[in-house]
Parts: C-alpha cells; structure tokens; sequence
C-alpha cells in the first residue's frame, strides 16, 4: 500500500546528499555543489540524451586520460551530440575540478547532457549541450569484496541489442543495467552478469566480464553488444605479457559455470573477482591465481 509521506517532500534529509564542500565544474565555471544544478528541460533528465565517462585518478594524474576523452567524443558523435569543447578544453576542466576538490586518488565524472530545450525528443529543441565534470572519491565495493569475490546472478534483464543503442555508447541511460542490478540485488548477489538476445555472455552492470579456463583467458568481443572497457584493454595485455593465452570469444552460460575462474573490470570496480553465478561455485568458490596475479599487475600497472 502506498501511503503519503509524513514530511513534506521538500523537508526531507537526504542521507546520501553529497559533501557540500564540493564544487562541481559546470559550462566553464566551478561552483559548490548546491548550486550544481541541471534545469529540469535538460534533455539530459527529460530523456536521458547525453554521454559520460567514468575516469580514475591516480596519484595526482588522470589514469587513461586520451582514451577516455577519445570514447566520450566517439559515444556523443553516435548520438549525434556535438560537445561544445575541444578536448584540450575539457582537459582542462578536469584538471580544475580535480584541483577545487584536492583530489589526489580519486574519480572523475564526465557528463555530456543534450542541454536545456523545449519538451519533444528532436535534438533541434536542445541547442546548447551542457558540461559538468566531478571530481570527488569512490568506492564501488569494499575491501573484503575483493578477498572473497562476488556472487553473481544471470540478468533476466537482457543486454540492450547492438542495433538498438549500441552498449558501445556510454550513454545516460543505464536502466537496463540498473534493473539488472536490482535484480542481483532481490536475489541476495553482489552482481548480475547480462546476456543478449541471443543468449551469450556479455558483461557485469558496469563491469567487463572475463573467463578463464584451462589456460586460456576469453572476453566476449565488443560485437557481442559490450562496452569497449578502457581496463578490458589493459587486462588483456596485462595477461598477454603473463603469457597467457588471450581470445574474444563468444561465450555462453555454461562457459561461465565450468570455468576455473572468473572476473570483472572496470574504471570504478578494477579487476575483482567472481565466485558464483547462479550459485555454481566457479573453480573452488575462491579466487583463483590468475585472477589475483592480474589483479596484481592492474595495481603495479596504474602506479607506473
Ligand atoms: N561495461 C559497462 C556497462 C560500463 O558501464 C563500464 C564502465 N563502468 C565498463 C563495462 C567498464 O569500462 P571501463 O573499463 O572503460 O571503465
């Protein structure tokens, strides 16, 4: 039953209100979060039109810079968004945000919004695409996650078709991942691991998936409806110079049930290891050494 709330809405606290110190660059200016604000015709909320990036920091720099401003460009000229800055320029505005916030290790939130228009889906009705970089801290799981791995549940929710928006384009609209993650999250699993309509394997909510299995390690390729992930790139090569043998290749459930271990990558997760799916214990149910050697070298590698 949905009963009426006893505050008024707008008296409500927030426990999740982010720390007001912030200050958030926005269309060429920082300014506190508070103030931080996108208009409600923003196309951006009204429907989802805009891009983004996840980025680390690292140590004061900014891990995989040129490739993350190269796939913000590429996602927003799939969609046909114009970014109102060079990319020297939102360099730059990364750099700011990073700075305002003193942020030495930490994450940088890059969005690309169709901007303020009038009601009506045709981008002609939003003309002026509005930039907002956050720079603040994140930790996607806790320390004892990656000790002891993540259970996983296969996603009813399927992976959007590559002809429909293409998981290429790190779009604002995750809906299909977030009721895949709800869907782990009824199930009592940390993650859900999403298929596609022709049920093979295609990754985590916002992770790459990754399988290993009598000496060879596949990632199913981006044509199978994934995120080209900027850390599936450098744990790919992390693994080639093991000398272990590295494929994309199409994987189906089963693959996923017998394999000897099993993990995720990605920008905010890194490498973190996968335990079960379905309740089949993957290997012995712990994570197994290649997976600990590469979560290894991921964190020799961002120190470089
Ligand atoms: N898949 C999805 C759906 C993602 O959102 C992400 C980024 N969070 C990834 C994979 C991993 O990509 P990257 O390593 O570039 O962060």
């Amino acid at each position: 039953m949905i009963t009426a709330p006893e505050a008024s809405l707008s008296a409500r606290v927030n426990p999740f209100a982010p720390d007001p110190d912030l200050q958030v660059w926005m269309d060429g200016q920082l300014v506190p979060v508070g103030e931080a604000k996108v208009g409600v015709f923003d196309h951006g909320l009204l429907y989802g039109d805009g891009v983004f990036e996840g980025i680390r920091i690292y140590g004061g720099k900014i891990f995989k810079e040129r490739e993350h401003i190269e796939r913000v460009y590429e996602s927003a000229r799939c969609i046909a968004l114009e970014i109102p800055m060079t990319p020297e320029q939102l360099s730059a505005a990364m750099r700011e945000a990073m700075g305002a916030n003193e942020i030495v290790d930490g994450y940088i939130r890059l969005l690309v919004t169709r901007g303020v228009g009038r009601l009506g889906i045709a981008i002609q009705k939003a003309a002026c695409p509005s930039v907002i970089v956050i720079a603040a801290s994140i930790q996607l799981y806790p320390p004892e996650v990656y000790e002891r791995g993540l259970n996983c549940v296969t996603a009813g929710t399927l992976r959007n078709h590559p002809q429909t928006v293409s998981p290429r384009v790190k779009s604002l609209n995750y809906l299909n991942n977030i009721l895949a993650k709800l869907e782990a999250t009824n199930a009592g699993a940390d993650e859900a691991i999403l298929f596609n309509p022709s049920g093979h394997a295609t990754e985590g909510t916002g992770d790459n998936l990754f399988v290993f299995r009598k000496g060879v390690l596949r990632t199913p390729p981006v044509s199978c409806g994934v995120l080209d992930g900027i850390t599936r790139e450098i744990v790919m090569d992390l693994a080639r110079r093991r000398g272990i043998e590295v494929c994309e290749s199409i994987l189906i459930r089963h693959d996923i049930y017998v394999a000897d271990e099993v993990f995720l990558t990605g920008t905010a997760a890194e490498v973190v290891p996968v335990v079960s799916l379905d309740k089949r214990l993957i290997g012995d149910g712990k994570p197994g050494p290649i997976t600990k050697q590469l979560m290894a070298d991921f964190v020799a590698y961002r120190s470089e």
